[in-house]
């Protein structure tokens, strides 16, 4: 028996195509593995070897097998029930690794394999993102049998964490999870822990981080936390600037947009006037201050719980702080940034759409931008390296993209 670490709604997720209209076998590269190939030379009879084998193509650069699109953009084996031809006539154990794994995330951390949903799948983030409970976590088995197939198919794509990231994801969801504190205010304190963590880790003294994680999530915590807001005086014009020069950077030098970016990009434009001209900063900031952040708050105030348990699936399922190669604190700054795009276009969407977005609609949202983070590795190094440029440690960032409350002003 194995144990398995996951977010207990992992367990309801039950794959539906035709809920999403089979989402994942559209307009993305889907890399058929060595043996599965091998097994579909195998396919009898010959005809339909050939009406498989030949929709796959071998290649060079990328040196694996991929699935041949068909022109617009779907998978030439999905059907118009929206079924898979090779699972419907050959079974479920002919699909490739990648067919079968997804919408799983795994890792192993000693002797625990660790399981998430990505919210690229619409199915897995409704499941995930609208309870508005805190998101729990089970430990399950699983049968021996049932590990070594799961460990064969997820070759190269298990990787093994350092054991101090249990005591870490234990404190930083426990910080994620406390809705005493605002968004941004959990964000500030999640910043101080990961710091502390990261330089014990640094000096070679990664076993002070259990000890860390447990004054953290002690009942009488809370009262460090004034301290540590009060450390951190938001800069609204370094937060407009540094979201601004973002967005410029992934979607600015584009001549023209399409599809779903284009429609971010129409709500940004709507939601700060900028159909005319390019606003000064100083309007920009205004347009921030009047109605922007009452957006946000009427936002957060009503579904703050999409957003918390996002941000608590993200972290687990990205497994921070070990998602980049960097520091500590190189991968909360990310994490931050990564969640503040995700913030802004949702806020952009409250405040240029009539009837208002629900829940729903943010979720949808969610699932898109969840698709440019984890599909598409030169916008998430473009957010890096924009992001890692402007916010050059733990404090400059949380001044700028995290405000602490009008209580923590002064
Ligand atoms: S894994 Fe998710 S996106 Fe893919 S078909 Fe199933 S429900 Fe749809």
């Amino acid at each position: 028996m194995q144990i398995c670490l996951q977010p207990e709604y992992v367990s309801n997720f039950q794959c539906d195509g035709a809920v999403c209209g089979s989402k994942c076998c559209k307009k993305w590269e889907v890399d058929i593995d060595g043996a599965t190939y091998q097994k579909y030379c195998t396919i009898e009879p010959r005809s339909e070897r050939k009406k498989i084998v030949s929709q796959i193509k071998y290649k060079k650069q990328k040196g694996k097998f991929i699935v041949e699109m068909a022109r617009d953009g779907s998978c030439p084996f999905l059907q118009s029930d929206g079924l898979c031809h090779i699972q419907k006539t050959q079974g479920m154990e002919w699909l490739s690794n990648t067919c079968t794994i997804y919408p799983r995330i795994m890792y192993t951390v000693a002797d625990l394999l660790l399981r998430a949903l990505t919210m690229t799948c619409p199915v897995a983030a409704k499941q995930a993102l609208l309870s508005k409970e805190p998101m729990q976590f089970e430990r399950i088995f699983i049968p021996a049998e049932q590990y070594e197939e799961i460990v064969r198919r997820a070759t190269g794509r298990l990787p093994k964490l350092e054991a101090v990231l249990l005591d870490i994801q234990r404190g930083a969801i426990f910080i994620l999870q406390n809705r005493s504190l605002s968004i941004d205010q959990r964000l500030i304190v999640l910043g101080f822990f990961l710091d502390q963590a990261g330089d014990f880790v640094e000096a070679g003294e990664s076993e002070k981080i259990e000890l860390l994680a447990k004054i953290y999530t002690a009942e009488d915590f809370e009262k460090q936390v004034p301290d540590m807001l009060h450390a951190i005086i938001f800069h609204p014009v370094e937060y407009v600037k540094s979201m601004f020069d973002l967005i410029e950077t992934l979607y600015g030098k584009k001549a023209a947009f399409q599809g779903r970016e284009r429609v971010l990009m129409r709500r940004v434009v709507r939601a700060f006037g900028l159909e005319q001209e390019k606003e000064s900063l100083a309007s920009l900031v205004e347009k921030y201050k009047n109605d922007f952040c009452p957006a946000r708050d009427d936002m957060l105030r009503n579904y703050g719980y999409i957003f918390e348990n996002y941000l608590v699936n993200e972290f687990f399922l990205n497994h921070y702080p070990y998602a980049l190669v960097g520091t500590f604190v190189q991968n909360y700054i990310l994490f931050v940034m990564t969640y503040k795009l995700m913030e802004f276009m949702a806020v952009t969407m409250v405040m240029t759409e009539e009837p208002k977005p629900d829940a729903d609609r943010l979720v949808e949202l969610i699932e898109h931008m969840a698709s440019s983070f984890d599909h598409n590795v030169a916008f998430l190094r473009s957010v890096a390296r924009d992001t890692l440029k402007r916010q050059k440690n733990v404090v400059t960032c949380m001044k700028n993209l995290l405000y602490a409350g009008e209580d923590y002003l002064t």
